[in-house]
Formats: structure tokens, sequence, C-alpha cells
């Protein structure tokens, strides 16, 4: 069951306002796919747990980890604008319409910065603002310049996923143009080359994605790719010229 937990309050790292974010305390992600390139598409798409978001007051993007976290508000209490004046409070006491536990979130209510109680919600970004936190070069780090990239790279993707019969497939983005694709794919190869422990099947994937299949197949051998099925796959598909991606597992339910 996907329910939302209490949303957390921060202050914007390019304006210091306050906004606010709702988290989810769980999700439940129907008939999950994953495909060869990495993407997982669900009717939930995780895409909307995302890392990075725009002000809604200096509408700048920003990640969320740059934000400082300041608290969490609290519930807000059924009926607020009835027990703001004491004779109210004291009516509804009287007529036994709020219990302890009503009483309690006023208490706690009244205590809270009114900065909080109106901070705005942190928009979710667009595929478009995945270009524009590549360019804002002072607040990239490589791990984050690998979280937009391959993004990207799953959004250029996208079109080899569609089917018509399938809802999962939210992000139909086919506005990259093939040369600055390439150009993502093979930046994204350096990277995820330089990392400590390379995942050498991502690399053959992209490799494959770059129609590099010679590369491709070396890379998938040097792991024993041979030996699993999704890594035969892999493999057909180099040896055949065949650059798509493909479906690696499906999954009926899983909960987070
Ligand atoms: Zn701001």
């Amino acid at each position: 069951m996907t329910r939302f937990a209490n949303p957390s309050i921060y202050l914007c790292p390019k304006c210091g306002g306050y906004v606010t974010r709702r988290g989810f305390a769980s999700m439940n992600f129907m008939g999950m796919k994953r495909w060869s390139d990495g993407y997982v598409s669900a009717f939930l798409v995780p895409s909307s747990i995302s890392s990075f978001g725009r002000c809604p007051l200096c509408k700048q993007l920003f990640w969320h980890e740059d934000a400082e976290d300041i608290g969490m508000l609290p519930d807000r209490p059924a009926r607020e604008a009835e027990w703001r004046g004491p004779f109210r409070l004291w009516l509804l006491r009287k007529l036994r319409m709020l219990d302890e536990r009503e009483i309690e979130k006023m208490e706690v209510w009244k205590c809270i910065p009114i900065e909080w109680k109106n901070a705005s919600v942190i928009k979710h970004p667009d595929n478009t603002d995945l270009w524009a936190m590549l360019a804002d070069t002072e607040s990239l780090t490589p791990e984050r310049e690998i979280f937009l990239r391959e993004r990207l790279w799953w959004l250029a993707n996208d079109h080899q996923r569609r089917d018509p019969s399938d809802k999962t497939a939210q992000w139909h983005w086919s506005e990259i143009p093939v040369e600055k694709s390439r150009e993502n794919m093979q930046r994204l190869f350096d990277l995820l080359s330089a990392e400590d422990q390379p995942d050498f099947f991502t690399l053959a994937e992209i490799l494959r994605g770059l129609g590099r299949f010679d590369e491709a197949i070396e890379k998938l051998l040097s792991i024993k790719a041979d030996q699993s099925e999704v890594g035969m796959k892999a493999l057909e598909r180099a040896r055949a010229s065949d650059s798509r991606v493909f479906l690696t597992s499906q999954d009926k339910s899983l909960d987070w």
C-alpha cells in the first residue's frame, strides 16, 4: 500500500526559503519491470522519488540533499480553524467534539513556527531539468552526474520500451537528438568505468547501445555473462548487432 509520511521542512539552498517535501512512508509497485539498461518501470514510477526538485519560491533547481532538513511537520489538527479562539476550544471540549489525541495534536501544532506551516511544496522536476542540473556544475559531483546521465540514457531508450498494452512506461520522451544521446552515453561510460568496482554488465549495455558490439561482447565474456540467462540474452543481441534494450525481469508486486 502507498501512503504518505509527514512532510519534512527544508531550507532551499538557493534562496534560504522554507520548503517542504512529501516523503513516501511506504510504496507498492505493481507489475514492476526491469530492463537491461537498469531502468525499472512500474505503475508508480520511482522517478517520483527524485533526487532534486525546483524551489517553489525562487524557482531554482537544487539537489534535495543540499537542502538543510530542519524538521518534520507534525500532524495538522482536524479542526484547526475552529480552535483558534479560546471560547470555541472550550465549547468543542465541552461538547466532547475533541478527543485527547486531537487536543494533543493542537498543543503541538501551536508551537510550530508559522514559516513551517506555510512552507510550499518542492516541485517535481521534469525531463528537461535533467539537462539544467548537468549544467549546474557548481553542485555537480561524479555520483550526481551519473544519476543524471543514467536517466537521460533511459529516456533516450524509452521508445524501445513502448508497448501499446504497457501502461507502465510513463517516460515517453524522444526529443533527445541522437548525437546528444550518444555523447551522453559516452560520458556515462567514462564515468562508470572510473568507478572503483565498475558494473561491467551496464558498461556492456552502453557499448551495445552505441553499436560497439565487439567491445560489448568482450566485456560480457569477461564477466562470464554466457553463464546467466540475462547475460546470454545480451550476448545474443550484441552478436546480432541489435542495440535495443530488453526486459530482464518482471515482478508482480513489490513493497517498499
Ligand atoms: Zn529557493
